[in-house]
């Protein structure tokens, strides 16, 4: 499984890892967010500034073909030739006299594009217009149904506007002729295109002019060389008085400086941002390497050598109450683990430390062979074997040098004895018994001239003894025929006794207990 082969600390510093990861997307993608947002707003607000520059250029427009149109309908030969229109003398001078202006000029032709003039009479009906200009323009409906509406005074103001044509997008102003004593209208028409490219000199932007169908009608110089991804199009739509889209007024704006603006509050966001996010993994690293990983890795080599048999570990205490409650639980166990073990020591046969059997199973084995010994009248003997010098030994070697003695002596025992119901005991300290059932006298001194004999010839250094420089054993034996009236005890005593006298006849040798406790009686 994955979760077993990753470690805590990898775990959490991917984590760490993937969420700063996520973060730096999430704030370029907000950065980008935003250019578009501010382009967007750029837009919006150049958009609005093109309105402005554009209804006054149509305002403008007004005014000059406004002004045109007073002074046209002051002309002397355009009132006699409306005059002569209503007398019924026909439209020819009339149509002359709208076609001057437009084949010959006027005042202000510079700042216009007329396009054509149209006479009505006091009715709105069409009197006259010029031949010259565009041809088959249809009437201009918008201007007749508004001019239509009103009446007496209120015709006298000029009313004006854009309309489309099926060519292009016109501007009409109506005029009246004649001043107070009204003899009837002029419409004068221009193409309000020419005034329009005005916009550009006054946003100061390029500009391209499109009319209603996609037609380009307009482009400025800049505009045709300066389209590219440094600028942004901003669009404004100029619609007719019909409500119409009439033209599309495309300007361009140069985003240049806005864009490195924006490239470089988006960079220092993100550095920042990067280095908060690496600072903040870091600071939380060294905290969870404080807190967390430190403490477990502590925990888990005391564990481990609680693990090894080292039960005296204590798992220390954490800054972390959860750490400190699990150290507290394994202690627990441990100490509990370390008391079972003493318990089943105590209660088991085998010495903790040579292997061989322990004094409880001795005491349990003469008890028993003793009875066997009895029901069987077979002899029963006791070796009692103590190691010489041994406190010097310890002094010399150290304690746990003394503790390999007592193993490698345990493990000679072992080995010398052949018979599988022989048993060797640790009496105590530096102190064994080998109960030997079914073994008479002989025997049993045979196997204890056969223990020294190996001990001998093992030779294991023991400076400070007397004897040779060597380990030696002083043995006491003693031997039984199992009777009601000698108790097992009375085979201890006399084997311990026959070991003191060894020890008082200057050690490493083995001395026969020649007492008594039925042994000779038995013999005789
Ligand atoms: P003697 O020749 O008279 O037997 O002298 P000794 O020094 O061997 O006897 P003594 O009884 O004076 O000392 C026995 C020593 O054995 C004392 C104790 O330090 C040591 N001893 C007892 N049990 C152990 C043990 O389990 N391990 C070790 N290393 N030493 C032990
Ligand atoms: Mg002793
Ligand atoms: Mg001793």
């Amino acid at each position: 499984m994955l979760s077993e082969r990753i470690s805590l600390k990898t775990l959490t510093i991917s984590i760490l890892v993937a969420i700063g990861m996520v973060s730096i997307f999430l704030l370029f993608v907000t950065t980008i967010y935003f250019r578009d947002a501010a382009l967007n707003s750029q837009s919006q607000s150049l958009s609005r500034v093109m309105e402005v520059a554009t209804q006054e250029v149509m305002k403008q427009t007004h005014d000059q073909l406004f002004n045109l149109g007073s002074s046209f309908q002051n002309r002397a030969e355009f009132r006699t030739a409306l005059e002569q229109f209503y007398q019924g003398k026909g439209d020819t001078a009339l149509r002359e006299a709208l076609d001057d202006p437009l084949l010959k000029g006027f005042v202000g032709a510079a700042a216009v594009d007329l396009v054509k003039l149209r006479a009505y009479d006091l009715d709105l009906k069409l009197a006259a217009q010029s031949e010259a200009g565009i041809q088959d323009l249809p009437p201009n409906s918008l201007l007749l149904d508004q001019a239509g509406q009103r009446s007496g005074s209120e015709r006298l103001k000029a009313l004006g506007g854009l309309w489309i044509s099926p060519a292009t997008p016109l501007y009409s102003v109506l005029v009246p002729v004649g001043g107070l004593k009204l003899t009837g209208y002029l419409e004068v028409v221009a193409n309000p295109t020419f005034n329009l490219a005005a916009v550009a000199t006054m946003t100061r932007m390029p500009l391209t002019i499109y009319s209603p169908t996609k037609k380009l009608l307009y482009q400025s110089e800049d505009a045709a060389s300066g389209r590219g991804a440094k600028t942004l199009a901003v669009e404004y739509t100029l619609r007719a008085g019909n409500w119409e889209a009439a033209y599309r007024l495309v300007s361009l704006d140069n985003v240049t400086q806005l864009n490195i603006d924006m490239a470089r509050t988006g960079m220092i966001g993100v550095l920042a941002f990067i280095t908060l996010i690496g600072a903040s993994i870091l600071i939380g690293l060294l905290f969870l390497h404080r807190f967390v990983f430190q403490p477990i890795r502590n925990m888990q080599s005391e564990m481990e050598r609680s693990a090894q048999g080292d039960l005296s570990v204590t798992v220390g205490q954490h800054s972390l109450k959860e750490f400190n409650a699990l150290a507290a639980a394994f202690n627990t166990m441990a100490r509990k683990v370390e008391s079972n073990i003493q318990e089943l020591q105590r209660l088991s046969s085998v010495d903790g430390l040579t292997g061989v059997n322990n004094r409880r199973h001795f005491d349990l084995s003469l008890q028993s062979e003793w009875q066997r010994a009895q029901r069987g009248n077979q002899e029963l003997s006791l070796l009692m074997l103590d190691i010489d010098y041994f406190k010097q030994y310890n002094d010399t070697y150290g304690h746990l040098g003394g503790d390999d003695c007592l193993r490698i002596v345990s493990a000679l025992l072992r080995e010398t004895l052949q018979r599988t119901s022989d048993i060797v005991a640790r009496y105590g300290g530096e102190e064994f018994a080998i109960l030997l059932p079914d073994t008479p006298e002989q025997g049993a001194q045979f196997i204890a001239y056969k223990i020294t004999a190996e001990l001998a010839r093992l030779n294991l250094p023991h400076a400070a003894s007397p004897l040779g420089g060597r380990v030696t054993l002083s043995i006491g034996c003693a031997t039984c025929r199992v009777k009601p009236d000698c108790p097992p005890e009375a085979l201890v005593a006399a084997a311990d006794k026959a070991l003191y006298q060894a020890k008082a006849m200057g050690r490493d040798r083995v001395v026969a207990a020649m007492e008594e406790i039925a042994v000779k009686e038995a013999k005789e």
